[in-house]
Order: C-alpha cells, then structure tokens, then sequence
C-alpha cells in the first residue's frame, strides 16, 4: 500500500506488526457497533455529570487504514483525529471533504505549510505548545486565503513528564494570550492535554487543565465556557466528561488496538510512536 512508503521505518515495523495481528484484530467489534458503544458511553456520562453542554467525539484514526475510517464516517462521524502530518496528508483527500479533522500530535514548524495548505478541512490544532508554532500557523492560514480563523489549542503538559510535549501550566496564559492578541488568523479554542497513563494520577491532570482554562479566561476577559477542554482518552474519557472535557479523543476503543498487541491495561507508558514527532 502506498502510505506504508511515505511512514518512517520505525513506522513501517508499526504497520508490519499489525498486518501479523489481522488474525486477532478479526475477533474485535466492528468500527460502527464499537462507536455506538462509545456514543451511548458519552450520553451516559454526560447525563450523570448534568452536562447540559454536548461533547465532541474525536474519533482518533493513527495507524487505521482508510477503510476504517469510512467505516466510521458512514456510521455518522465526522470528526476524526491524527498525529502524524503525513498520515493526514494521506487521508484527507480519500474521505469526503465534509470530514472535519483535528491535528493531535507534536506538530514541527516545517510541516506547517503542508498541513495547512493540503487539508482545506483542517478544522483544529489541538497542539499549539510555543508561540514560534502559533506564529507559523497564523502565517500559514493567511497565506492559504482560509475564509476563518483556524481554530487552535493550547497543549498543556499536565504530568510534568519530558515524554510529553505542551507548556508547563504556569505558561499557559501567555501562549493563550498572544494566540488571541497576535494571532488573527487563529482562533483560541480552548486547552488540551493528554496526562498520566496512570489512571489513579488522571484526576489531577484534568483538574490541572480546568484550573488552566479558569486562569486564561481570567487573563482575557471570558468567561470559562467560552473555551473547552480537550481531555479523555479510551481508557478516562468517561471521567474526563464527569470533570469538564468538551473534545475526547478515542482512538483504540474505536479502531481496535493500533501497533501494539492488544493486552489487559496496565499502567506501563504508552508505546514511544505516540509522542515522536510526525
Ligand atoms: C493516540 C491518541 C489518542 C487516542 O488514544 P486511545 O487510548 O487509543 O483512545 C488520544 N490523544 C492523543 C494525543 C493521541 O496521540
């Protein structure tokens, strides 16, 4: 397939070890019965949390071939996310253009031209972390003529962890402050974060996030509805909604497990493809 000659090679062994696992992702739930499991989940959720505001869904589609990701589109999603610039620059123009796609991953300034040129429905960067990226992103959109600002968010290093990219907490209200001061061709959307694999930490990770969202608005005058919070993976999204997230991200719950064997949870970090660079 041609995308696997355009992945890097630690990539290519990625997708090598899951076409070896095709015979035990067989037994996995179907794309479109797993996302309405994922849906009911949510409306559950957020029912018990008295969210009167809705959540989105970002199905995170890493890895999962085009086939999947139609799958999905056809069982009504619409919002899906990747990591990697090129896997996007794959996908986009294979899926009908009403596909709203949010770039999840550490995105590097040389790929911001590309990304932003290439996939006209590019709705979100959730991964602003430097005001050098957001800079380049503004240049990038007015460039590109977009008729809207491109919305962004702040990515907050939540854990402390070096494995992970974002701002510390205590920077965040100056990147947020100069995407909307200096940045008029983006719009600040809100605050992502990714947290602790290690679900007993996650609590304080989101807390973190929401008490980073309650200080940006106090710097810029808003009030904290006005910006979400992207938070909640497949193994927290349900507590993450219970704790303010407005934009999860689920990806293997969805898709079936993705480079890695499919095992019991444990509370191991996450693979290393998951925070390299795209
Ligand atoms: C891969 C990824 C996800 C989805 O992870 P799952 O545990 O498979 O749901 C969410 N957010 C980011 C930033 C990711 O890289």
């Amino acid at each position: 397939m041609a995308t696997a000659l355009l992945l890097s090679s630690s990539r290519k062994v990625a997708v090598q070890a899951l076409a070896r696992g095709a015979s035990t992702m067989a037994a996995e739930k179907p794309v479109a019965t797993a996302l309405q499991d994922v849906l009911t989940r949510i409306k559950q959720a957020s029912e018990r949390a008295g969210r009167a505001q809705p959540v989105r869904l970002v199905a995170v589609s890493k890895t999962k071939p085009v086939e999947a990701l139609q799958e999905a589109y056809d069982a009504g999603q619409r919002v899906f996310g990747e990591n990697y610039v090129q896997e996007m620059l794959d996908k986009a123009p294979a899926l009908p253009s009403d596909v709203q796609w949010h770039f999840i991953g550490h995105l590097q300034s040389n790929k911001v031209k590309a990304i932003v040129e290439s996939v006209p429905n590019l709705a979100m960067v959730e991964t602003v972390d430097s005001t050098k990226l957001a800079d380049k992103l503004n240049r990038a959109v007015e460039t590109a003529g977009r008729s809207q600002p491109l919305p962004v968010m702040v990515q907050v290093n939540t854990s402390g962890e070096e494995s992970k990219y974002g701002v510390e907490p205590g920077e965040c209200v100056q990147l947020a402050a100069h995407i909307a001061k200096s940045c008029p061709h983006l719009r600040l959307a809100g605050l992502m974060t990714i947290g602790m694999p290690d679900y007993s930490s996650r609590p304080e990770n989101f807390q973190c996030l929401a008490e980073c969202r309650t200080q940006v608005a106090a710097a810029l005058g808003l009030v904290s509805e006005q910006l979400e919070l992207s938070m909640g993976m497949s193994g927290d999204f349900e507590q993450a909604i219970e704790m303010g997230s407005t934009n999860i991200r689920v990806g293997s719950t969805i898709f079936g497990a993705r480079e890695y064997p499919t095992k019991p949870r444990s509370p191991s970090p996450p693979p290393p493809q998951e925070q390299q660079q795209a």
